[in-house]
């Protein structure tokens, strides 16, 4: 409903999904299509920031373990009402909400620094804690590439490509611009960019936006 990216990557052993949708009903949704399209259901959830289209569904995949940057899951037992009040206001029906906030899932693992997820069959998942910028914790994944593959970098919505970057209440402007340079670094020249919301980058467009951001809060 608001375009959120959503990330699967399929490993021998394992899937990751990187968020999980804006309700439960949506969650349950990129399930089954996870089903269809693997053949098996989600064992890894990667959340990159804690804002309601990203983190809404987590509870449509039981069992599977789940990953977010550190601190991100005190804010989702401290501000469910936010995010609650932010999901109503961007039009989600009010009780989805509820049932939605209700059922939170705090991360079992927070990630501080960078961490590999070994999803089986060489498939390896680099979870790396890149913010503060767009919130107070923003997570990025990356997948390595191989066989002429580019890497791929799921930025959250540190990037955005279908819309001007969105710095909320909760966003730290003026160090978006770094964590930016992180990602950069992260991904290189080569990378595959996949925003928040909106078709996937490069780096040329990511760095644009990081000069953009930097102007619009005063950094250099
Ligand atoms: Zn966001």
């Amino acid at each position: 409903m608001w375009d959120a990216t959503i990330g699967v990557i399929e490993g021998a052993a394992g899937v990751l999904l990187v968020d999980t949708g804006a309700s439960l009903p949506e969650g349950a949704e990129v399930r089954r299509e996870v089903r269809e399209l693997t053949g098996r259901d989600v064992t890894h959830i990667a959340l990159t920031h804690p804002h309601f289209d990203h983190v809404f569904g987590t509870a449509a995949f039981p069992g599977a373990e789940v990953y977010g940057p550190v601190g991100l899951g005190e804010v989702l037992a401290r501000d469910h009402q936010e995010l609650w009040r932010d999901a109503v206001r961007h039009g989600l029906d009010p009780a989805a909400a509820a049932e939605a906030a209700a059922a939170l899932v705090r991360p079992r693992h927070a990630v501080s620094g960078e961490r590999t997820l070994d999803l089986g069959g060489g498939r390896r998942v680099l979870l790396a804690n890149v913010g503060p910028g767009h919130t107070a914790h923003d997570m990025a994944v990356l997948v390595a590439g191989g066989d002429g593959a580019p890497e791929v970098v799921f930025c959250g919505d540190l990037v955005e490509e279908s819309g001007e970057p969105q710095a909320g209440p909760d966003a730290l402007p003026r160090r978006w611009s770094a964590a930016l340079d992180r990602l950069l670094a992260l991904g290189g020249d080569d990378a595959v960019y996949v925003p928040g919301h909106g078709a996937a980058v490069d780096a040329a467009f990511v760095r644009r936006q990081r000069d953009a951001l930097a102007d619009r809060f005063g950094v250099s």
